[in-house]
């Protein structure tokens, strides 16, 4: 018996084919995944993950305020320390410490969580293809080739699906292979430090992070300090448009850092600026790849989450009615749910960044008043600025005093 050419492609693309092909075992790929499978257990998902395991290598601080329990169960495996408050430094080094009694916030460990994850998308039906990265795709009647490279094999395939999402981070293939529009990034480096000092282990028993502003410091982000109870070990990290390494020697020298308990470090980019586009061609972009992160904070997993089941609900009625014009409901669901704060918090590091040290000086010295502490403290939201802006303007008793802390920045 002959089979032809185009039955014979029929037969493979079937065997390899997907409603929807998400690049990226990072936490938004599996949640994406997660979701929609939630919604529609018969949709086809393949995950493809360039490295051994989703994961590795981690290349994040893992510092998630207390509102990560509105998208992810934590593990208590996953949990490396409890974060109760902050000591903010000055570009003086003054201190001004906001200590609460609750838990603020975790520092989990992103390789079993971004593991477990993947996993749970995977006992739902996902399939998982790591070691494996995307290369590029092209779309030949009606459905996108997709070419992959299988990198134990060293070996190009082709698979076929309908639909693409990207949730590639920051460095996003899928966004460069469709042409999205560009956005800005940081340069990220951390340093993880063995506490073998009394002022380390104290720093560690204390459940505050610690972080430092100015512009010699890091000229357009902070830097930050972060206890790992469960290693026994701080990390110190901090952002910046250009030379992190070089401030972070800096900060090394000042602090008296000895080098030779540095026991690991690592990079990464954190994206400073939501990507103008999200949607294109029946190909989506979420988390990272999209640029969903806060700009104050450098912090993606939470609302990258967040927008990935957004992203669920769209794709689950794309897929059902086989139409992608129903992708523009997740940019609608995104600029009505996650944008507008997430552009309130990308004003907020504008304003910061363009203080002078003099004026960072000043605005931290007027905030280190008892009635503004417990204002942070009852009020403060890592993840959003609204919920305390609008405590404020029901408080016109603490207006006087915010006003005072405002203008010293402005002069
Ligand atoms: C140093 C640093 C510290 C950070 N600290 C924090 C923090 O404390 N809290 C916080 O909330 N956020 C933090 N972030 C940001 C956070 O890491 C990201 O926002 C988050 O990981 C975004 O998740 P994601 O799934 O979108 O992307 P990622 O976690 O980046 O996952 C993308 C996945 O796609 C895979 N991939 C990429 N390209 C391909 C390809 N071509 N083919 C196949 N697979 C591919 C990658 O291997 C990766 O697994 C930090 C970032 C850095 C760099």
């Amino acid at each position: 018996m002959r089979i032809s050419f185009k039955v014979l492609l029929v037969f493979v693309s079937m065997k390899t084919s997907y409603d929807l092909v998400i690049v990226g075992a990072g936490p938004v790929g599996s949640t994406l995944a997660t979701q929609l499978l939630k919604l529609n257990e018969n949709v086809r998902i393949c995950i493809l993950e360039e490295h051994a395991k989703a994961g590795t290598p981690q290349q994040c601080s893992g510092l998630f305020s207390k509102n990560i329990n509105d998208v992810a169960t934590l593990q208590k495996k996953e949990i490396i320390a409890e974060i109760k408050g902050a000591d903010f430094y000055s570009p003086l080094r003054s201190p001004l410490e906001i200590k609460t009694k609750q838990i603020q916030a975790y520092v989990v460990d992103r390789t079993l969580f971004d593991y477990r994850l993947a996993k749970e998308a995977e006992s739902l039906g996902a399939k998982m293809m790591i070691n494996t990265a995307f290369l590029g795709a092209k779309k030949i009647d009606d459905v996108y080739r997709i070419k992959i490279l299988d990198k134990k094999q060293n070996k190009t395939k082709t698979i076929v699906a309908k639909y693409i999402a990207g949730c590639d981070g920051a460095t996003s293939t899928v966004a460069k292979t469709f042409s999205f529009p560009k956005m800005e990034s940081l340069y990220s480096y951390a340093i993880f430090v063995d506490a073998k000092t009394t002022k380390d282990k104290e720093f560690i028993k204390n459940n505050n992070v610690a972080l430092y502003v100015g512009k010699k410091t890091a000229p357009d982000f902070f830097l930050w300090k972060i206890p790992r109870a469960g290693e026994n070990t701080i990390e110190i990290g901090l952002a910046s448009k250009k030379n992190p390494v070089f401030l972070m020697d800096k900060f090394i020298r000042e602090e008296k850092i000895n080098k030779s308990n540095i026991s690991a470090k690592m990079g990464g980019l954190i994206p400073f600026e939501l990507r103008s586009k999200i949607v294109k061609e029946g190909v989506v972009l979420v988390g990272d790849a999209a640029g969903q992160v806060k700009a104050t904070t450098g912090g993606g997993v939470i609302w990258g989450m967040k927008c990935a089941g957004i992203a669920a609900k769209a794709l689950n009625k794309t897929i059902e009615q086989d139409n992608s014009k129903y992708l523009g409901t997740y940019v609608c669901e995104f600029n009505k749910k996650a944008k507008p704060e997430l552009k309130r918090l990308k004003l907020a590091r504008t304003f910061l960044n363009s203080r002078s040290d003099r004026q960072m000086n000043l605005v931290l010295k007027s905030l280190n008043n008892k009635k503004i502490i417990e204002f942070i403290k009852e009020n403060g939201d890592m993840d959003s600025i609204t919920p305390a802006v609008v405590s404020l303007l029901k408080k016109p008793q603490l207006w006087s005093v915010f006003a005072k802390a405002i203008f010293r920045s402005l002069i």
